[in-house]
């Protein structure tokens, strides 16, 4: 499924087969989830991607054409981080994440939006055997960054989710695993992704627009709406952490600075290194995550996306692309 402009729908085409060059593999695609950042791609909200562009960054697959590391038939995942310069002042100091030169799977490279996909084998992952293709493919974006989210966010024992889809579904049972309270915010009325984050030991889950029942200790803010920046630093306490997980938002409101006051933090999270996707995969079979799944045939990329910009997926999006 092909991107050729921005603010168009995807194309479903035939395209000649990846050509893996030194130290990339080629991989046969079983599932790719469907990411919020596929959707600011397509709607042109993420400038300068390649075109036509094949997106899609939570693949899970086995290898067809083995590198140096890995075997025909190992199943991998494939992230969002594609390949950075290990040279920069960030690689040299474990932000490979911020690399300068950083290139992204379905942005920068062609991802898993197709039957086969070629991938750097350093940044591939071994996929927990626990999880059937379509279970792991949330976890290699979803689940990646908001880990990192949630490491970024301090010690809370009072943490706040602010738009309860993939990311937050997952990162809520790592937080409950860990001994943390956890309160949901989701659009206003949506009372079955409330009773969603519930079932998933979330102890209050209520409208974006409420203030929860107590202080929080940190939020984590996945909607892509800057108006919760404020709403999430009223709601948390003194010394407290606002951590925005999103790769692009809506412009964020002025706001007092008493708001800010007390030493409270407001952050981004770009990204992820290798190191997060090793400890979150390590950690998901023992949690262990179980991921709500909605799956798609591969053509249907297109109401995937439309139904996650409208808000009606309950978990992940997921498309199965293995016949
Ligand atoms: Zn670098
Ligand atoms: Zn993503």
């Amino acid at each position: 499924m092909v991107l050729d402009s921005p603010g168009t729908p995807l194309r479903a085409a035939e395209l000649p087969a990846p050509e893996p060059g030194p130290g990339q593999v080629l991989v046969a695609v079983d599932a790719c989830g469907v990411c919020r950042t596929d959707l600011h791609v397509v709607d042109g909200e993420l400038p300068d991607s390649k075109l036509p562009l094949v997106p899609g960054h939570q693949v899970v697959g086995r290898v067809l054409e083995p590198g140096a590391r890995l075997a025909a038939g190992d199943r991998v995942g494939i992230p969002w981080l594609g390949w950075t310069c290990g040279e920069c002042r960030y690689c040299l100091s474990g932000r490979e994440n911020l690399c300068d030169r950083a290139r992204f799977t379905g942005y920068q490279l062609d991802g898993g939006y197709a039957e086969l996909v070629k991938a750097d084998e350093r940044f591939c992952f071994p996929v927990p055997e626990k999880y059937d293709d379509l279970e792991a493919a949330p976890l290699l974006c979803a689940g990646l960054i908001g880990y990192r989210s949630l490491r970024l966010a301090g010690d809370p024992e009072r943490l706040g989710l602010y738009g309860f889809g993939a990311s937050a579904h997952i990162v809520a049972q790592v937080a409950r695993h860990e001994g943390r309270r956890v309160f949901a915010f989701t659009r206003a009325g949506d009372a079955e992704t409330q009773a969603f984050a519930r079932s998933l030991g979330v102890e209050w889950a209520g409208d974006a627009s409420q203030s929860p029942p107590e202080e929080l200790d940190a939020a984590i803010i996945f909607a892509p709406v800057g108006e919760l920046v404020p709403a999430a630093l009223a709601a948390v306490a003194k010394g407290g952490s606002v951590v925005c997980a999103g790769i692009h938002m809506s412009d964020i409101p002025s706001f007092p600075y008493e708001f800010l006051w007390g030493e409270r933090v407001v952050r981004s999270v770009a990204n992820l290194t290798r190191r997060d996707g090793e400890e979150l995969l390590a950690l998901a079979p023992r949690v262990p995550i179980r991921t709500e799944v909605e799956a798609f045939p591969l053509e249907q990329a297109n109401e995937a996306l439309g139904r996650l910009r409208s808000g009606g997926v309950l978990g992940a999006a997921v498309l199965a692309v293995r016949a």
